[in-house]
């Protein structure tokens, strides 16, 4: 079992290091003059918060790898829906139940995020999180260990409730970690017309979340905003911190 647990810390390292310490570095530290021009504010942030990010992820990335163990054992035993050799799959059905995975946990993600903004829940548990008034790609993981258990049950959700094969899984976890950076990077690539667009509106953005940082009774979901617009928790100005 430690082979397996430490197999999962050294791709959730991995995976912290390729997502988010490097787009940190390049957002926050080199701030080449063309990231300038995609910022979403100009704030400044201390150099204690990066060190807390880091601290409070570390935590995270043990946690998410003991969820990891876990799961794999759960594999072992032959009830999941995982086929790690598929005989036959095509791009179009990667993209399809890729689709579906990112449903399954924008849906999961935003009730667990809007119970966590509850009372107690949020005073104990959801804080760390929200600590990150301005964020940064390393505040991706930055999370109190409760919670980084609830985020990473994600995994056993993702091998459970719908048949996925090796490759749907890599794809789904690649979008994860990428988008999971870009929201929380301080960084927009898209323009107003983005969120005014009728069809590109129901996608999640930088400012979506960068919001929910800055006025966190809004903008909860995390891939899309389908749910926070019926709901009626999209922030009414929106579309105010994007570019022209
Ligand atoms: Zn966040
Ligand atoms: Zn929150």
């Amino acid at each position: 079992m430690i082979k397996i647990f430490i197999f999962a810390l050294l791709i959730n390292i991995l995976r912290y290091s390729l997502f988010s310490i490097s787009i940190f570095l390049l957002v926050n530290k080199l701030n080449p003059e063309w990231i300038q021009k995609l910022l979403i504010t100009n704030k400044t942030i201390n150099n204690k918060q990066f060190i807390d990010e880091i601290k409070d992820s570390s935590i995270s990335i043990v946690v998410y790898s003991v969820v990891m163990t876990i799961t794999y054992y759960l594999f072992q035993t032959g009830n999941s829906n995982l086929e790690l050799n598929p005989t036959h799959y095509n791009l179009l059905e990667i993209v399809f139940t890729v689709t579906i995975l990112m449903i399954v946990h924008d849906t999961y993600f935003y009730w667990t995020h809007r119970l966590l903004h509850f009372g107690l829940l949020n005073k104990h548990i959801h804080r760390t999180h929200h600590l990150s008034n301005q964020t940064t790609a390393l505040t991706s993981l930055r999370f109190h260990p409760i919670e980084a258990f609830i985020e990473a049950l994600i995994i056993p959700i993702s091998i459970y409730i719908i048949p996925v094969n090796i490759y749907d899984l890599s794809l789904f976890y690649f979008l994860v970690y990428l988008f999971n950076a870009y929201g929380h990077s301080g960084v927009e690539i898209h323009r107003v017309g983005f969120p005014k667009n009728n069809a590109l509106k129901w996608f999640s953005t930088s400012v979506h979340h960068y919001q929910h940082h800055k006025y966190p009774p809004y903008n909860f979901g995390l891939y899309f905003t389908f749910w926070d617009r019926i709901m009626g928790t999209l922030h009414p100005k929106y579309c105010k911190d994007f570019r022209q």
